[in-house]
């Protein structure tokens, strides 16, 4: 069984090529090579031809293909479908900020969490990714766009915290200097609510952004919405990001999606605000993507901006999240998902723009 070498943290393969007695210089020479996103050992030029034969006998490169390409005709959005090495596919999404180039990445195939309104998760979870899959999607998305990334935000297809060794080793590498040397400052992590995962991303004591999909301060709406409310209610998620502000220092960013006469009443403002008391925090509304195979509907821009008034009033920092993207599916799983109903690639291998 070859091994995924570009999971490999800097300090594992310098203990690989210490055993077949290469000099220490040569991990980080080859860590260097595949985190500019060579497609091959071949690559690796300042090898010798005998050890680029020897990894390539010991090793496995994942290498994504594009599946699918949609770029937005409106903000320079450019949402990739990738194909993996075993035929599944995910996507990414790049967006392009004053403050710098973020790339959305998954961290599953498909989501466990069967949140109501998430394209993501209609099919389940297929499988978690590997670390470097992961990587992948930073890497690639920068080579294909040309694009320098310094943003990272894991919130594409899948539960974060629910692979949590991969994701953590994912962030270790990113960060790593010889590689992307992407600080944690840049990188947000959103999870739906997993409280023993949230207290245990505490202890790593990351200088990353947690953004917590909460959606509802309320929990039988909640829990209709968000299953995982019936495992975590509101007020043990809310206990854990309390817990995480206090070791971190970091303050949690909450996404609310807008669900019209669902979540976006002044009494769930009310409601968000008692519960909120004393957390520091900032609040991303974002008006519901919509989703085909879902009745939720979007809040109306009055209905979003009075709750924005409600929060703001109460010294609640909330922003209403700008929608890039929307002339091309840019919402989490939906070209996945598009992709899997329409059941196979242009036939002529062109790459979609409009
Ligand atoms: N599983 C993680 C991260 C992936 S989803 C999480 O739940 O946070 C990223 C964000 O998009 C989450 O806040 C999710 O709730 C939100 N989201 C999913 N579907 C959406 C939709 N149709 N409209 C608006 N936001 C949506």
């Amino acid at each position: 069984m070859k091994k995924d070498i570009k999971s490999m943290t800097l300090a594992e393969l310098s203990l690989e090529l210490k055993a077949i007695c290469e000099p220490q210089f040569r991990a980080k020479q080859v860590f260097t090579w595949l985190h500019r996103g060579v497609k091959s050992f071949d690559e690796m030029s300042n090898l010798s031809k005998d050890l680029r034969r020897k990894l390539s006998e010991e090793y496995f490169l994942t290498v994504p293909t594009v599946a699918r390409k949609q770029a937005s005709q409106k903000d320079g959005t450019i949402k990739y479908l990738w194909r993996l090495s075993d035929g599944n596919c995910v996507e990414s999404v790049l967006m392009q900020y004053h403050h710098g180039n973020t790339v959305c990445i998954s961290s599953e195939v498909g989501c466990p969490m069967g949140c109501a309104f998430c394209a993501s998760t209609l099919g389940g979870l297929v499988r978690r990714l590997r670390p470097s899959e992961m990587l992948d999607q930073v890497l690639f998305t920068q080579l294909d766009s040309g694009l320098p990334i310094s943003n990272i935000v894991l919130m594409g297809i899948g539960e974060p915290l629910d692979n949590y060794d991969t994701v953590l080793r994912f962030l270790e590498l990113v960060n790593a200097p010889e590689g992307m040397n992407i600080g944690m400052r840049h990188i947000s992590l959103s999870t739906c609510g997993l409280v023993d995962k949230i207290d245990r991303l505490a202890e790593e004591d990351l200088q990353l952004t947690l953004s917590v999909s909460l959606h509802c301060p309320d929990n039988e709406i909640r829990s209709k919405i968000m299953p995982i409310n019936r495992r975590y209610d509101v007020d043990t998620l809310l206990a854990a990001c309390r817990r995480y502000f206090e070791k971190t220092g970091r303050r949690i960013s909450f996404e609310y999606a807008m669900i019209r006469d669902v979540n976006d009443t002044p009494e769930m403002a009310q409601l968000l605000i008692k519960k909120l008391k004393g957390l520091p925090s900032h609040i991303n509304l974002i008006p519901l993507n919509n989703v085909e195979e879902s009745p939720l509907k979007p809040s109306t821009r009055a209905q979003v901006a009075s709750f924005q008034k409600m929060l703001t009033e109460h010294g609640i920092t909330a922003t209403v999240r700008r929608t890039l993207g929307s002339d091309i599916d840019a919402s989490c799983g939906q070209l996945r998902r598009n992709y899997e109903k329409e059941g196979k690639e242009q036939s002529d291998g062109s790459i979609r723009t409009d």
